[in-house]
């Protein structure tokens, strides 16, 4: 089993596996329900990419029309576009149904055509579903119909990058796990320190940021500043925009289009094509430095050297805020995260403890709930300075 795994990997560009992967995998192609907590960055998507070809390897006298089906539900349409074009690039056939699409229809058709090939069901960012199931998506909350219209026997993957105890098992449930097999890794970022500032307005809090993009250009350490409102990420934007002028771009006085932007901005407004720029100029090096974003931004992304996460207004919970700010220091490398609270910001009792509990560290207030974990290992992974609560007790 292993062997097929690892060629199946291989195929799909991946030439080495991290334990937990092939965990997952090969408890989940053994016919196990897994949920797998893998941090962010750590290779969640190849646990589910290679299965098809795991599964069609496994297939006794195997015939191309035999090919197996896995669906994945993921909580982003913009995430979803995304994995159907790198699986596609890794040599997958792979389609979308979005609710949006004409092309919504064949496809369903064919998952409906294809149904005994269906081999499981994969339900990406799990964490979501709960949150974002009963504010704006409620059809996330209906997984669990989703499976019992599947064969019989299909097994459910899910996968987050994080959970406390008791939301792991409210997932569980909501999807309809039976009797999962759990594979956790902590999610542990020791080169991210966190700091609480007080949010006092743009021009207070963004100036300083503002002068050193001027002074340091496309030098300046890749940024993303969250907006709780898309009327936030506009203004900061604007604010931008007017201040630095000429600056605004790369060369300077370049017209103020996408591709000569040092700054821009991400919500359910951009432009697709847009979008799509701001995606692929953060996943390499380019003269993009700062987004101004909503939470969808963060799980399109695969970048490795963002430096910096700023939140402007509150997380929703402790799940997305680690999720949120995982999006910096991927490489390893040094980087920060910072919440800008607001005097009306209103946030769940564990976010109201890591804001204004100030004498414990955050790091550990954050994390304290988290499946797995262990304050003196955190504690060893530690490449950078804690937190701001830490660093002042060190002074
Ligand atoms: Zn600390």
């Amino acid at each position: 089993m292993e062997e097929v795994i690892e060629v199946a990997a291989i195929e799909i560009g991946y030439d080495r596996l991290k334990a937990e992967q092939m965990q997952v995998i090969s408890k989940f192609v053994e016919g196990n329900d897994v949920f797998a907590m893998l941090p962010t960055g750590f290779g969640k998507s190849l646990c589910y990419l290679c299965l098809p070809i795991v599964f069609d390897m496994l297939q006794d006298n195997f015939r191309q029309e035999d090919l197996s089906i896995i669906v994945i539900v993921t909580p982003l349409t913009a995430l979803i576009k995304d994995q159907v074009c790198a699986s596609t690039v890794k040599g997958l056939v792979s389609g979308c149904i979005c609710g949006d699409d004409e092309d919504d229809h064949a496809m369903k058709q064919s998952v409906v055509d294809g149904k005994k090939r269906i081999k499981g069901l994969v339900i990406d960012e799990a964490h979501t579903l709960k949150q974002w199931g009963s504010t704006f998506q409620p059809i996330l909350l209906r997984v669990e119909e989703l499976r019992s219209l599947m064969p019989e026997n299909i097994k459910v993957m899910a996968l987050t990058a994080t959970a406390t105890h008791s939301l792991r098992l409210e997932l569980s449930k909501l999807i309809g796990m039976r009797d999962p097999v759990t594979v956790l890794l902590p999610p542990c970022k020791g080169n991210l320190p966190y700091e609480v500032l007080r949010y006092y307005s743009i021009e207070e809090n963004f100036i300083p940021m503002l002068k050193e993009l001027q002074v340091m250009r496309t030098a300046y350490p890749r940024t993303i500043v969250y907006c709780q409102r898309i009327e936030d990420c506009c203004d900061l934007y604007q604010f931008f925009e007017a201040n630095l002028g000429r600056d605004f771009t790369e060369p300077i006085g370049a017209p103020s289009l996408s591709w000569f932007r040092m700054v821009d901005m991400f919500t359910s407004c951009t432009d697709v094509d847009v979008k799509n720029h701001i995606i692929s100029s953060f996943t390499k090096p380019s003269i993009l430095q700062i987004v101004f974003a909503t939470v969808a931004f963060g799980m399109s992304i695969d970048s490795p050297d963002v430096r910096a996460v700023i939140h402007l207004g509150p997380p929703h919970d402790v799940e997305s805020y680690i999720q949120e700010t995982g999006c910096a220091g991927r490489d390893g490398l040094p980087s920060k995260a910072t919440w800008l609270t607001k005097r009306s910001s209103f946030v769940d009792a564990d976010m109201k403890d890591f804001y204004e509990f100030t004498t414990d560290c955050r790091r550990h207030l954050l994390f304290k709930k988290m499946e797995g974990y262990d304050r003196n290992i955190h504690r060893k992974h530690l490449t950078n300075i804690c937190c701001d609560v830490c660093a002042l007790r060190k002074k």
